[in-house]
C-alpha cells in the first residue's frame, strides 16, 4: 500500500535515506540525559550535513523520491522483500517541499536518491526532473546532490549533471562476487560504466569551459556539468573483504574516475540492533550476524582513504598481504611508521614537503607551515607545538636542530603508548600508561 499523506511521505523517505552515507554520518544513536531526554538526535532522518569545495559545511533535506524497489538487495530496508510502508513524492511536491525548507532557513540543499521503482531510465527522469524543476521553476540556487540510477543511460547522466553539483553512483559492495551474493539484480559493470560515463562527461564540459575561458555573456550555470564531482558509497563489513581489498579499490575508483569522495558506510543489519540468534537477526544467513555497526573499522577507513588523497601515500604502502586489515588501535600513518622506522626520525628545519607528511601527528597544514616559517628562522618542537602539531604522535619521529624527544627505537613500545595496548593489540588497563 503506498501512502498518499505529505506528512507521511515525508516520514517514510527521509527515513529510507538514512542508511545513505554519501553524506552524512551513519551509526549513530545518538545521545540523552540520565531522563531520556534529548535535544537533537541522530538516529531520526531527514536533514544531514555535507561539505562544499570550499569546505563549507551545509545542511541537505535527505529523501528518497519512493521507497518501492523492484531490486532485492539483502543489506538494504527498501528492499523489495521487506515488509515496509511505501511511499513516493511527486515532482512537484518534493520541488514545493525543497523550496519551502530552505525558505524557513531549515536546509541548503537537496540529495535526492530512490528506489528502483521502474525502468532506470525512468526513475533517473523522476529525479532529473525535481532538480530541473527546483532550477527552472522556484529559481533555487542551493546545493543538489543527484544518486545515478545505475543502468541509466549516459544522456540522463548529462542531464542530471546540468542542473545537480554533485552526483554519486553507489559501489554498495567491494568486489562483483559480493554484489552478486547481496545484491544480485545490480551489477558491478554497470556501476562502474556509469563512473565512466560520468568522467568521460565532466572531462568534455572541462575541455570546453578551458575553450570558452570568458564565458559570453547570457551563459548560466547549466554550460557547466556537476560542478562538485563525483562520490560513492562502499558498505564494510556486510562482506568478508578485508581492508587491502577496500583501500586497493578505493585507490583505483580515485585514480580512475577521479572521484571526490569514497563514503564508508559501516554495515547495519537491515533489521535493526536486533538480539543475536533472534528470528529476525537470522532471517538472511547472507548477512553476518554482527549486532552493531563496525564504526572503528569505518572510522580507519576514513583515515586511510585520508592518507590517498592528502598525503600522497600509495594503497601498496598503507597495508600489505601480510596484513590485510588496519590496526584498530592507531591510526594508519602512525602503524605504517612503525613499519618503517628506518625512515625516521625526519629533521624538521630540512625536511621537504612530502618527507613531513609522512610525520604522524603532522598535518598537511602544519606541514606548510613549518616550510613557510623556517624560512626565517630555526625550528624546535616548541614552535613545532605552536604551529598545531600532535607531539603525542610525532615526537617519536622528528629531530629539531639535531635534538630528539623521543628516539624511535622500539615500535612495540610506541605502538604501545600511542594506542594503549600491550602490543598485541589487547587493552591495557589505564594504570599502565
Ligand atoms: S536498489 Fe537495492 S540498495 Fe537501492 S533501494 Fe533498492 S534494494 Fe535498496
Amino acid at each position: 500500500m503506498e501512502y498518499t499523506d505529505l506528512n507521511e511521505k515525508i516520514t517514510i523517505l527521509s527515513g529510507a535515506a538514512k542508511y545513505d552515507a554519501s553524506c552524512a554520518t551513519s551509526g549513530s544513536s545518538g545521545f540523552s540525559d540520565s531522563k531520556g531526554k534529548k535535544l537533537g538526535a541522530a538516529v531520526p532522518a531527514g536533514v544531514c550535513h555535507s561539505w562544499t569545495e570550499d569546505g563549507r559545511c551545509v545542511s541537505l533535506l535527505k529523501v528518497l523520491f519512493s521507497n518501492s524497489c523492484k531490486y532485492d538487495c539483502a543489506y538494504c530496508v527498501n528492499r523489495r522483500s521487506a515488509d515496509i510502508k511505501r511511499a513516493s513524492f511527486t515532482v512537484k511536491e518534493l520541488a514545493d517541499l525543497t523550496c519551502e525548507f530552505y525558505r524557513r532557513n531549515y536546509i541548503e540543499g537537496l540529495f535526492l536518491s530512490s528506489g528502483i521503482f521502474s525502468d532506470p531510465d525512468i526513475v533517473m527522469e523522476k529525479l532529473i526532473d525535481t532538480a530541473r524543476t527546483l532550477r527552472t521553476e522556484s529559481g533555487f540556487g542551493g546545493y543538489i546532490h543527484l544518486k545515478i540510477i545505475p543502468g541509466t543511460g549516459e544522456n540522463m547522466i548529462r542531464q542530471a549533471g546540468l542542473w545537480a553539483d554533485r552526483l554519486s553512483v553507489n559501489i554498495e559492495l567491494p568486489t562483483e562476487k559480493s554484489l552478486n551474493c547481496l545484491a544480485p539484480d545490480k551489477s558491478g559493470k554497470t556501476i562502474l560504466g556509469a563512473m565512466n560515463d560520468f568522467s568521460g562527461l565532466s572531462a568534455e564540459f572541462e575541455e570546453e569551459r578551458r575553450k570558452t575561458k570568458f564565458l559570453p555573456q547570457g551563459k548560466s550555470r547549466t554550460d557547466f556539468f556537476a560542478p562538485a564531482g563525483q562520490s560513492t558509497q562502499l558498505i564494510v563489513g556486510a562482506t568478508k573483504e578485508n581492508d587491502r581489498q577496500i583501500v586497493n579499490l578505493t585507490s583505483s575508483l580515485y585514480k580512475k574516475f577521479s572521484l571526490k569522495r569514497v563514503y564508508y558506510s559501516a554495515f547495519i543489519h537491515p533489521g535493526g540492533f536486533l538480539k543475536k540468534n533472534s528470528r529476525e537477526f537470522n532471517a538472511d544467513p547472507r548477512l553476518p550476524e554482527i549486532i552493531s555497526p563496525p564504526l572503528v573499522r569505518e572510522h580507519r577507513l576514513y583515515q586511510a582513504d585520508w592518507l590517498l588523497r592528502f598525503y600522497h601515500f600509495n594503497a601498496e604502502e598503507i597495508l600489505d598481504e601480510d596484513e590485510p586489515f588496519l590496526d584498530a588501535h592507531i591510526d594508519p600513518k602512525t602503524a605504517w611508521a612503525l613499519k618503517n622506522l628506518d625512515f625516521f626520525p625526519v629533521e624538521i628545519n630540512r625536511a621537504d614537503y612530502e618527507t613531513l607528511l609522512r610525520i604522524p601527528g603532522i598535518g598537511a597544514k602544519t606541514a606548510r607551515r613549518i616550510l613557510e616559517t623556517r624560512r626565517s628562522r630555526k625550528l624546535n618542537m616548541e614552535n613545532l607545538r605552536r604551529m598545531g602539531a600532535v607531539l603525542k604522535r610525532a615526537r617519536y619521529f622528528v629531530t629539531a636542530g639535531g635534538s630528539f624527544i623521543e628516539r624511535p627505537d622500539d615500535p612495540l613500545r610506541i605502538r604501545r603508548l600511542l594506542s594503549g595496548t600491550d602490543g598485541a593489540g589487547k587493552q591495557l588497563p589505564l594504570f599502565e600508561f
